[in-house]
C-alpha cells in the first residue's frame, strides 16, 4: 500500500517537471516575442525550480551509492556539489537579465501585451494545475509541503505579471516590466544566496545550525572520570548526519568504559559518528588546541 502511494508521488512529480519545462520553454518564446523581460524571468524561475528538482532527483540516487576506497565517507555530499553549480548558474543568469533590465530602464520598448498577457496565463494554470497535483500530498512529508509551498507562492509573481501586463495595455507603461523584472530576479538571487550560505557553512565544516559547541564540551566534562576536552571539531557531512572529533584527558586507566559511557551519551545526543582519543597526560607538546 505504502509503496504504491510513494510511486504515484514519484510520478507526480516527475509529471510536473516536465510540465514546468514546457512552461519554460513557452515563456522564453513568449518573452522573446512580446518583448517582455519580466516573462523571461519567470521563465529563469520555472527552470531554478525544474532545475534544483532534477539536481536534487538524481544527487540523491548517487548519495546512496555505498563509501568505497577512494570516497571514503562516501557520496553523500553530492547533494551539496549539484546545489552549489546550481546556483551559480542561477545567479549567473539573473545578474544577466537585471543587466538587460537596466538597458529597458533607460530604453523603454513596446510590449505586445496580448502575447505576454496569454502566456501568463499559461504560465499561472500551469502553477495552478501542479499545486493540485501536489496537494493531496503536502501533508506527507517535509519536501513535499515545501514543494507545494513554493508552487502556491510561485502563483503570486505569475498574478504579478498578468497585472502588469493589464497596466501596461492600457497605459502603455513600458518601464514596469523592467521594475517587475528586477522584483522576480531580485527574489531569486535572495533565495540562491540563502542556499548558498547553507551550503558553504556544510562545506567549510562550520558547526551544523542548533548545535552548541559549549554545550557539547560541558556535557562531555561533566562525566567525573573527564578531566579536559579540547580539539574538539564538529561538522556534518550533508546537513543532517552529524560528526564529532575531539581528544579528552580521563584520570584512571578503564579506557574502555570511559569510550562507551562518553559515545552512549554523544548518541543520545545526535552524533552518531564520534572520533575521541583519550589522553592521560596533556598533549600540549604535540597537538595546537584552542578549543
Ligand atoms: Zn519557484
Ligand atoms: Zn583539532
Ligand atoms: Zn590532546
Amino acid at each position: 500500500m505504502h509503496r504504491h502511494s510513494h510511486d504515484i508521488v514519484e510520478k507526480k512529480l516527475a509529471f510536473s517537471v516536465g510540465f514546468n519545462l514546457i512552461i519554460t520553454v513557452s515563456e522564453v518564446i513568449g518573452g522573446l516575442i512580446s518583448g517582455s523581460l519580466a516573462l523571461v524571468s519567470d521563465a529563469l524561475h520555472n527552470l531554478s525550480d525544474t532545475g534544483a528538482l532534477l539536481t536534487s532527483y538524481f544527487a540523491r540516487k548517487i548519495s546512496k551509492k555505498p563509501r568505497d576506497r577512494k570516497y571514503t565517507y562516501g557520496y553523500k555530499r553530492s547533494e551539496l556539489v549539484a546545489s552549489i553549480i546550481n546556483i551559480v548558474v542561477l545567479l549567473s543568469i539573473s545578474f544577466t537579465i537585471i543587466l538587460e533590465g537596466v538597458k529597458k530602464l533607460v530604453y523603454p520598448s513596446e510590449i505586445n501585451t496580448l502575447v505576454m498577457l496569454v502566456i501568463a496565463y499559461i504560465g499561472l494554470f500551469g502553477n495552478l494545475f501542479t499545486a493540485a497535483l501536489l496537494f493531496a500530498h503536502r501533508k506527507e512529508n517535509l519536501n513535499l509541503k515545501s514543494a507545494f509551498l513554493h508552487i502556491f507562492s510561485d502563483m503570486f509573481s505569475s498574478i504579478g505579471i498578468i497585472v502588469t501586463g493589464y497596466i501596461m495595455k492600457y497605459y502603455n507603461l513600458w518601464i514596469l516590466d523592467p521594475i517587475i523584472t528586477f522584483v522576480i530576479a531580485g527574489y531569486i538571487i535572495f533565495e540562491s544566496i540563502h542556499i548558498l550560505k547553507e551550503s558553504i557553512r556544510i562545506v567549510m565544516q562550520g558547526i551544523p545550525e542548533g548545535v552548541d559547541l559549549d554545550r557539547v564540551k560541558k556535557l562531555l566534562e561533566e562525566f567525573d572520570f573527564v578531566e579536559n576536552v579540547h580539539h574538539l571539531h564538529i561538522w556534518s557531512l550533508d546537513g543532517h548526519t552529524l560528526y564529532l572529533e575531539t581528544h579528552v584527558k580521563v584520570n584512571g586507566e578503564e579506557y574502555d568504559r570511559y569510550l562507551g559511557e562518553m559515545k552512549g551519551l554523544l548518541k543520545k545526543n545526535g552524533f552518531f559518528h564520534s572520533t575521541i582519543q583519550l589522553e592521560s597526560k596533556e598533549c600540549n607538546e604535540n597537538c595546537i588546541a584552542d578549543f
